[in-house]
């Protein structure tokens, strides 16, 4: 077990992720003046209610317009306290900027992500004293992953003076964050300076390699009892588990890799290789599956996205899809992998069945070339280990059930967000979620 202090996070050089170019660089303060200005600073402001935290967008975008970018670096963190890495990974274009006039008159909305970037990029990396913390108040909260659920909660909980014990079963922390996003938006060393900011805020400390199970077996586990008997609270930011398999013939073995799986690697392994792929076929047709099949067909892989309905059904965005094919992504709509076919034990090709409402039709099976199979058709659930919290549930599709206007459990001493909650959003609805949660824990830890 390692117990991490604020410090530096490493992660080792040759990484395949450095090699993507950033899509959407950070401004020059000219640019992000420039921009700033065509702002119309509308009242009742629709990016304002489109954004899950609600920062106030028009009032730190005018801030940016008069030159007091710390000024409207701490509106946006004041009110999201992951602003750096939501600015480059939110999907604006569902949500602030889809929502903005300009959008609405069939004009290019103001970029909202980018100048929402250049405010806190540029004021974190001067290291000011933005927000400070209250006196220690000697309440312990433990907190189970270090995801953006829990980094989010820990970063609030600090600020109220309290002590927070984080604990993450992975070596790397961060959750997808430092693991999951693309690179092209994120990347890993990104993701985890604004999380050393975070520890920097009070008193955070991160144990990685920790993992919080129902029965501790030794060095490296904490069971779910022993968090409660010492801590006042517990937040869980499990998020979701391993990559969900298809269960066809041929799918054991190399060549056949987890969406999550890889992109890890992609952003973390040292010298990573796909040796002898040229083709690809990713499976499946949501936001995982396009990041992969976009980053592969980055690294110079010819990809085929194979998804079980129709484009219109697809439930990946469509603004990631057209970046997607912008780089060379095939869809390969209304068809469905029933077999992989292996030469001494390597993938070759995969059978493909056309479908009709979304199930194979027997008798139309054909097969495509790949020598990688790319499964991106779900996560597992990581929420076993919230049952052994007495009085916590989970709901049908196993997520952790909570009261929506607190997030918290059927535990009085446990609340919970993020994609354990959600059942897989994006990093801002987990920032949102855990400013629910914390407000309730402080009312609790104050004896209301
Ligand atoms: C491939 C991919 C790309 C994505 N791209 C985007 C994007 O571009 N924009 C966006 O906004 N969102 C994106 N998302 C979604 C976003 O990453 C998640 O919504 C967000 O990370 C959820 O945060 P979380 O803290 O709930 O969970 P996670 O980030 O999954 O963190 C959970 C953490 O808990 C740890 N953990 C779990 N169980 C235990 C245990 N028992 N003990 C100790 N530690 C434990 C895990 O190891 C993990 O580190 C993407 C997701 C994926 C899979
Ligand atoms: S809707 Fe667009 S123009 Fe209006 S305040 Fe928001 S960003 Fe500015």
């Amino acid at each position: 077990m390692r117990v991490m202090e604020p410090k530096r996070f490493e992660l080792p050089p040759g990484r395949a992720e450095e090699g993507f170019q950033d899509k959407k660089p950070l401004y020059t303060p000219a640019e992000a003046v420039a921009e700033a200005n065509r702002c119309l600073y509308c009242s009742e402001a629709p990016c304002i209610q489109a954004c899950p935290t609600a920062i106030n967008i028009p009032e730190f975008i005018r801030k940016i317009g008069t030159g007091n970018t710390q000024g409207a670096a701490r509106t946006i963190l004041s009110a999201n306290i992951l602003g750096q890495s939501c600015a480059q990974v939110c999907p604006v274009e569902v949500l602030c900027a889809g929502s903005c006039v300009y959008t609405g008159w069939g004009r290019e909305p103001i970029n909202i992500g980018r100048l929402q970037r250049f405010a806190v990029e540029a004021t974190l990396a001067r290291k000011p004293n933005l927000f400070q913390a209250k006196p220690p108040t000697g309440k312990r909260i433990a907190l189970v992953g270090s995801g953006p659920a829990s980094i989010a909660a820990a970063g609030l909980l600090a600020l109220e003076g309290h002590t927070c014990i984080i604990h993450e079963r992975k070596a790397i922390p961060g959750g997808l964050n430092s693991l999951g996003i693309a690179p092209y938006k994120l990347k890993g060393p990104e993701a985890l300076r604004e999380l050393e900011w975070i520890l920097s805020l009070g008193r955070i400390e991160l144990r990685t390699g920790v993992e919080v199970v129902e029965q501790a077996q030794g060095p490296g586990q904490v069971s779910a009892s022993e968090l409660l008997a010492s801590h006042d609270a517990v937040f869980l930011g499990l998020g979701l588990g391993a990559d969900s398999r298809l269960g066809i013939p041929g799918e054991e073995g190399e060549g056949v890799q987890g969406a999550t799986h890889l992109i890890e690697r992609i952003k973390t392994e040292a010298g990573l290789k796909l040796q002898g792929v040229q083709r690809a076929l990713v499976i499946g047709g949501g936001n995982t599956a396009l990041d992969i099949a976009h980053e592969l067909a980055l690294l110079g892989v010819e990809v085929g996205m194979v998804y079980r309905r129709s484009e219109k059904e697809m439930g990946g965005y469509v603004h990631e899809l057209e970046g997607a094919r912008l780089d060379g992504v095939r869809l390969v709509e209304n068809r469905q992998p029933v077999e992989i076919l292996r030469e001494g034990g390597k993938v070759v090709a995969v059978k493909l069945a056309a479908t009709r409402d979304g199930k194979p039709v027997p008798g139309t099976e054909e097969q495509v070339p790949a020598e990688l199979v790319v499964m991106a058709i779900g996560q597992e659930r990581a929420t076993g280990v919230a049952r052994a919290f007495p009085g916590v549930e989970l709901d049908a599709r196993g997520r952790v059930k909570v009261e929506p206007a607190t997030h918290r459990t059927g535990n009085a001493k446990v609340w919970s967000g993020g994609d354990c909650v959600n059942g897989g959003k994006e990093v801002v609805n987990a920032a949102a979620e855990a400013k629910i949660a914390v407000r309730d824990m402080q009312r609790h830890l104050a004896g209301e």
